[in-house]
């Protein structure tokens, strides 16, 4: 690396681009805007503070490059022995080969008081200053002591400058004479003291801001001389001076390096702070730091938040569409609080070398983000969580109401227990910490639909209940209804009237006692027992209905006649003789007979209390709305007048059969 010659390396080289050079002011005064891409390919992107910048000044041609070069291993141009022209213009910045430290190397002036390169000289030096910590002035041993001419004149920009950008603050700068072509025959001492001199004069006669009257040089600048041998006449104390040099670049006791030289600006700002102070010093505006501090910051947090941000919504899309499939996602709570702190910790990483207050306030803006992006999510969530839970509550209920004997209170307040700490541990997983977020109106939507989903089902499993007791009540009547309408008399009512009521009473308790597990309402349960008293009432006259039908209501009463009129009292068959009073007896047995129609045609108890009671205007339809309503005063009649007139007139005709089919046996048996 240590090489005299002009190095061509390739960009396209990864190796090569490690030491390449890179022209960061150009001849027009142009600011190279690749050089953050540069700090990228020196490797030194992540360095963070811990990295240092070393910038040299002196005139032409005094060995400025070379001595970089075999300092650092950097490439910068060297003049051509032979051709003695100038080569470095502007402003080239190369990394040290095997050190994080960037080298710039500054156009020399060549002594001559032309307005444009003072000019320069004096950007050069704001800008240098503004970026590097250490200043290392070249110059000829056989100029000390002249305290004129190009040095002097740039050592004073140099304080001047100094004086503009860190007055005001505690900011240090090593400035670092290298006398170059040292014979020997003065010693180092003596001629540092004579620059001391030089210097300090200067600095007395440099004009102070205001405030700074009394400050001195020192509080400014640490002063180091170093004398380095002739180069062509002693080349070997010259390698020698130099590698002694190359060992005081060090953080150690000895070494040029300090904490309190740098300028604090993150390895990957640098560019773009840079870029700005070229930017101010170019146009002659007033360069203050803390505001370009300030400014990179800003730039520089906002970078790296979209860079943060970036990386973050690829990661967080994925759990994006995986809500989309309408199920809530396993710890997708976790994963998002491992988004977000990734995301903080990149922005932490570069982010917080910067101004402080910038830092912060950037941060909450990224949290913000961070937090806007991952909201939708929630929902989303909390929306397939209402879903499962939901599912939840109904697979729960199901289960429950299929046991037997269940308690409904108790299985519906279980399934509502479960379904709700489903949805309260599925909704606290994905919350975040100060992400301002709640679900408590979820959580009272999934209350309103569990109490209305609640409701459905407890109408429903009443309704089964009612259906189930009036199945019971059907049995229960069934076989004593058939034998008492098999048996007319005057008190066939009453008994008939009696089993039904005994039943009902029985239905109706067994209503109210498994209605307590509904915790149904007074109105609930009014409504069923209702619905449960018309259902009683119309399966008790389905009965009656079946039983007077014509052709069994003809032979009921046909065998009541003939119970009456072929059997005597004691059951056994009649067999007439002429004494008999047949007309007599079958007057007496059909009229009797007759008068079981009447019994027959109208439900009418003897005692009228044992008539069930329906309120009068009720139009109710049942407790599903299904069932007919009906008028209970209409449902007492059987059989109509008509009806009643042509069953007795059919019967009549029966009769009158057996009553010629008596006389005629007497007949008979007098023919015998
Ligand atoms: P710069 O313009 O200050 O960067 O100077 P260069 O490094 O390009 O060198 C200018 C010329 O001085 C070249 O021909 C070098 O070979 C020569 N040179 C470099 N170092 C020394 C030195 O220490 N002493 C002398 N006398 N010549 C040197
Ligand atoms: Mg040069």
């Amino acid at each position: 690396m240590i090489s005299d010659s002009v190095q061509t390396p390739s960009i396209t080289n990864g190796h090569a681009d490690a030491s390449m050079r890179v022209q960061v002011i150009d001849e027009d005064k142009k600011f190279n805007a690749d050089l953050s891409k540069w700090i990228d390919k020196w490797g030194l992107r992540s360095a963070g503070f811990d990295y240092d910048v070393v910038a040299v000044f002196g005139s032409q041609s005094t060995g400025k490059s070379t001595l970089l070069n075999k300092l650092f291993g950097t490439t910068f141009d060297v003049m051509d022995e032979t051709q003695r022209r100038q080569t470095t213009k502007g402003i080239w910045m190369c990394r040290a080969d095997d050190l994080p430290v960037l080298v710039m190397d500054v156009e020399g002036t060549d002594g001559r008081e032309r307005g444009e390169d003072q000019d320069f000289e004096r950007k050069s030096a704001l800008f240098s200053l503004a970026s590097s910590q250490i200043l290392l002035v070249n110059l000829w041993e056989h100029q000390i002591g002249l305290y004129q001419g190009a040095n002097m004149a740039l050592l004073k920009t140099v304080i001047e400058v100094n004086l503009s950008l860190f007055g005001k603050t505690d900011q240090k700068t090593l400035l670092l004479f290298v006398i170059r072509d040292h014979v020997g025959a003065t010693p180092l001492t003596n001629l540092s003291a004579t620059l001391t001199a030089d210097i300090e004069r200067i600095w007395a006669s440099v004009s102070k801001p205001e405030g700074l009257e009394s400050r001195l040089l020192t509080d400014y600048f640490d002063l180091e001389y170093v004398g380095l041998a002739h180069k062509i006449l002693m080349p070997d104390k010259f390698e020698a001076d130099v590698k002694s040099l190359r060992t005081r670049f060090t953080f150690g006791p000895t070494g040029f390096f300090k904490e309190r030289y740098r300028r604090r600006i993150p390895a990957d700002g640098v560019g773009v702070y840079m870029d700005s102070i070229w930017e101010q010093v170019s146009s002659n505006k007033d360069l203050d730091l803390p505001t370009q501090q300030e400014l990179l910051a800003q730039f520089r947090c906002d970078e790296i938040s979209k860079a943060a941000l970036e990386a973050f919504t690829s990661r967080a899309k994925e759990g994006r569409r995986n809500l989309e499939g309408g199920k809530a996602v396993a710890n997708l709570g976790g994963m998002m609080r491992d988004w977000k702190t990734e995301a903080l910790h990149r922005f932490d990483t570069e982010a917080s070398r910067y101004h402080a207050g910038v830092y912060k306030s950037k941060r909450e803006d990224l949290t913000a983000a961070l937090h806007a992006y991952l909201q939708p999510l929630f929902m989303a969530q909390l929306k397939n969580l209402h879903k499962s839970s939901l599912a939840l509550f109904k697979v729960q209920l199901e289960e429950g109401l299929r046991k037997d004997g269940y308690d409904f209170a108790t299985v519906v307040g279980d399934a509502r227990t479960k379904s709700q700490t489903a949805f309260k541990e599925g909704a606290d997983e994905v919350l975040i910490p100060d992400a301002d977020w709640d679900y408590d109106l979820e959580l009272q939507q999934l209350d309103e639909d569990l109490t209305s989903l609640t409701a459905l089902s407890k109408s429903d499993e009443m309704k089964k209940m009612v259906n189930s007791i009036e199945r019971t009540f059907k049995r229960e009547i069934g076989e004593k209804v058939d034998l008492e309408l098999g048996r007319p008399g005057p008190k066939m009512w009453d008994t008939v009237l009696t089993v039904y009521s005994a039943a009902l009473q029985k239905a109706e308790q067994a209503y109210v006692k498994k209605a307590k597990s509904f915790g149904s309402t007074p109105d609930e349960d009014a409504k069923s027992l209702l619905t449960l008293r018309q259902r009683a009432w119309r399966a008790l006259k389905v009965k009656v209905d079946e039983h007077t039908t014509e052709t069994l209501l003809l032979s009921k009463l046909r065998a009541s006649f003939e119970e009456k009129f072929r059997y005597d009292e004691n059951g056994v068959p009649r067999v007439w003789s002429k004494n008999d009073d047949i007309d007599g007896l079958f007057r007496k047995s059909r009229d009797e007979t007759v008068e079981l129609i009447t019994v027959y045609s109208r439900i009418k108890p003897s005692n009228p209390d044992l008539l069930p009671a329906f309120p009068p205007e009720e139009e109710f339809s049942g407790i599903d709305g299904n069932d007919e309503p009906f008028e209970f005063e209409e449902s007492l009649l059987i059989l109509s007048e008509a009806k009643q007139v042509d069953i007795t007139s059919k019967f009549r005709r029966e009769a009158d059969a057996y009553f010629v089919e008596a006389k005629r046996s007497i007949v008979s048996s007098i023919a015998q």
